[in-house]
C-alpha cells in the first residue's frame, strides 16, 4: 500500500471502528496524518512529514519520545520478566517505590501503583475515604482529575459529568484559586479537599502564591486531608520536581501519571503518608489492588525515567526553556493584543489563551501546518497549551514560536476577512 492509501485506510478504520466523531476533529484540526516514529521532540508520520512536538501527548513526554534510557531498561525487563506473576516479590515495583518516596514532597512514604492518571485518582477517592471514614470531597471548578466515575465526580466540567449522572454522591465544586470557597464549603462528612496545583485542561491556570499554603493550613485546621493531582504538574513540568514545591507545600495524599513512564511505557502512582496508609490498608492490604498496576515493565521505565529528570537536569531545563518561550510568547501577545488576551504558566506548562475559540482552532491547524503539534486544554477551549518536552533545545523553542506566530496572523486574517 501506498503511503497516502494506508493514511486513508487507518482514517476509514478510525470512522468504521473507533471513533467516528474523532475522526473529524482530528482531520479537521490538521492532523489527518498517521503516526510513524518518534524520538526526542519529533515526530515522524506516514506521509513522511515531521512534526515538533509542542503538545507532549498532554504531558507525556517529558524526557521526549523513545528515551534511550528508559527504552534500554524496558527492554532489557522485557526479555526476562514482563509482567509479574504477583505472588513473589517484585523488584523493579519496589526499587520505584523508594526512589519516589525520596523525591517525593516531605511525608509521602508509600506508592500504589497503577497504570493511567485517573486509576491513581480513583486510589487517592479510596484511600481518604478508607483512612478518614468520611466520604465527601471538595473539588474546583474547572478541574480535570480523569473520566472514569470516580475521578469525573471531582472533574469540575458539566459537559463530561452530565450524560452520565448520578455522580458518586459527596462531590461540591469551589471556584479554582479560593481559600474561603473551600472553607465555606467543608462539612461534618468532608473527608479532603482535592485540586490541581495549576489547573491543566481547565486552562493552565496558576494560583496565587497564598492558595497552596492557604488550603494546607486549611485543612489541618479542619482536620481534613489535602489530595494534590500531580498527574500532569508533576516531574518537573513546571520547573520543580512537583509544582507544589514552588509553594513549599507537601499534601497528605499526591497522584502522578504521564511523565511517569517516561513516555515509553503506561504508569500512574498514588503516594500517602504512612499515617494515612496505614488507616486506608491496615486491616486488608488488598482492600485496593490492580492487576497489572505496577507491573516490572512500567516500574523500570519509571525507574529509568526519575533518573534521567535528576541526571539531565530537567527542573532546570523546564524554568530556561519555559522563561524562553514565556517571553516570546508575551512579545506575540503585544504585537496581537486583540487576538491574544493572555499567556501563562510555569515551566513548560504553558497556555496562551484567545479572544474568541475560533482564533485557537485554526491557529492549531495552521502550526499543524507548519509542522508545529499543539491543541487546546480539554476544559477550556478559548487556551491552547504549549507542553513539549523538558528536552526542547532553544533553536526549537524558536521554531514553535516562529509557526505560531505566522498560524495566528493567517487565523486572524481568515476571520477578519469573513
Ligand atoms: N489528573 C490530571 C491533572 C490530568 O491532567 C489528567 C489527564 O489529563 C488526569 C488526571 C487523567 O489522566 P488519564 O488520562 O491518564 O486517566
Amino acid at each position: 500500500m501506498d503511503s497516502e492509501s494506508r493514511i486513508n485506510h487507518v482514517i476509514d478504520l478510525y470512522q468504521e471502528y473507533v471513533n467516528p466523531g474523532l475522526a473529524s476533529v482530528m482531520r479537521f484540526a490538521g492532523f489527518g496524518d498517521v503516526e510513524e516514529s518518534a524520538t526526542g521532540c519529533t515526530v515522524r508520520c506516514v506521509s513522511g512529514a515531521e512534526y515538533l512536538d509542542c503538545l507532549g501527548g498532554y504531558g507525556v513526554f517529558t524526557l521526549g519520545h523513545s528515551h534511550p534510557h528508559v527504552v534500554a531498561a524496558v527492554q532489557e525487563q522485557l526479555t526476562r520478566l514482563p509482567l509479574s506473576c504477583r505472588t513473589f516479590f517484585n523488584e523493579p515495583m519496589a526499587l520505584l517505590a523508594e526512589k519516589l518516596a525520596s523525591m517525593a514532597p516531605k511525608g509521602l512514604q508509600y506508592s500504589f501503583f497503577c497504570n493511567s492518571g485517573t486509576e491513581a485518582v480513583e486510589g487517592a477517592i479510596k484511600i481518604a475515604r478508607g483512612a478518614t471514614g468520611r466520604t465527601d470531597f471538595v473539588c474546583t471548578v474547572g478541574a480535570f482529575h480523569g473520566k472514569s466515575m470516580g475521578s469525573l465526580a471531582a472533574t469540575g466540567r458539566e459537559l463530561f459529568r452530565k450524560p452520565f449522572d448520578p455522580m458518586l454522591p459527596g462531590f461540591v465544586h469551589v471556584p479554582f484559586d479560593d481559600v474561603q470557597a473551600v472553607a465555606d464549603a467543608i462539612g461534618p462528612n468532608t473527608a479532603a479537599v482535592i485540586v490541581e496545583p495549576i489547573q491543566g485542561e481547565g486552562g493552565i491556570r496558576c494560583p496565587s502564591d497564598d492558595y497552596l499554603p492557604g488550603l494546607r493550613r486549611l485543612c489541618d485546621e479542619r482536620g481534613i486531608l489535602l489530595i494534590l493531582d500531580e498527574v500532569q504538574t508533576g516531574l518537573s513540568r513546571t520547573g520543580a520536581m512537583f509544582a507544589c514545591d514552588h509553594w513549599g507545600v507537601a499534601p497528605d495524599i499526591m497522584t502522578l501519571a504521564k511523565a511517569l513512564g517516561g513516555g515509553v511505557m503506561p504508569l500512574g502512582a498514588v503516594m500517602a503518608t504512612k499515617d494515612i496508609w496505614d488507616k486506608a490498608f491496615g486491616e486488608n492490604p488488598l482492600v485496593h489492588t490492580s492487576t497489572f498496576g505496577g507491573n516490572p515493565l512500567a516500574c523500570r521505565a519509571g525507574l529509568a525515567a526519575l533518573e534521567a529528570i535528576e541526571s539531565e537536569g530537567l527542573v532546570e531545563r523546564a524554568r530556561a526553556r519555559g522563561e524562553q518561550m514565556i517571553t516570546g510568547l508575551r512579545r506575540i501577545q503585544a504585537a496581537h493584543p486583540d487576538v491574544l488576551v493572555d499567556v501563562r504558566g510555569m515551566g513548560l506548562m504553558i497556555g496562551v489563551e484567545f479572544a474568541v475559540e475560533d482564533y485557537g482552532e485554526l491557529s492549531i491547524n495552521g502550526m499543524s501546518r507548519r509542522g508545529v503539534v499543539a491543541a487546546y486544554t480539554l476544559n477550556n477551549p478559548k487556551v491552547i497549551r504549549f507542553e513539549p518536552p523538558v528536552i526542547i533545545t532553544e533553536e526549537e523553542v524558536d521554531r514553535a514560536l516562529k509557526a505560531f506566530e505566522e498560524a495566528l496572523i493567517e487565523a486572524a486574517e481568515m476571520l477578519n476577512g469573513m
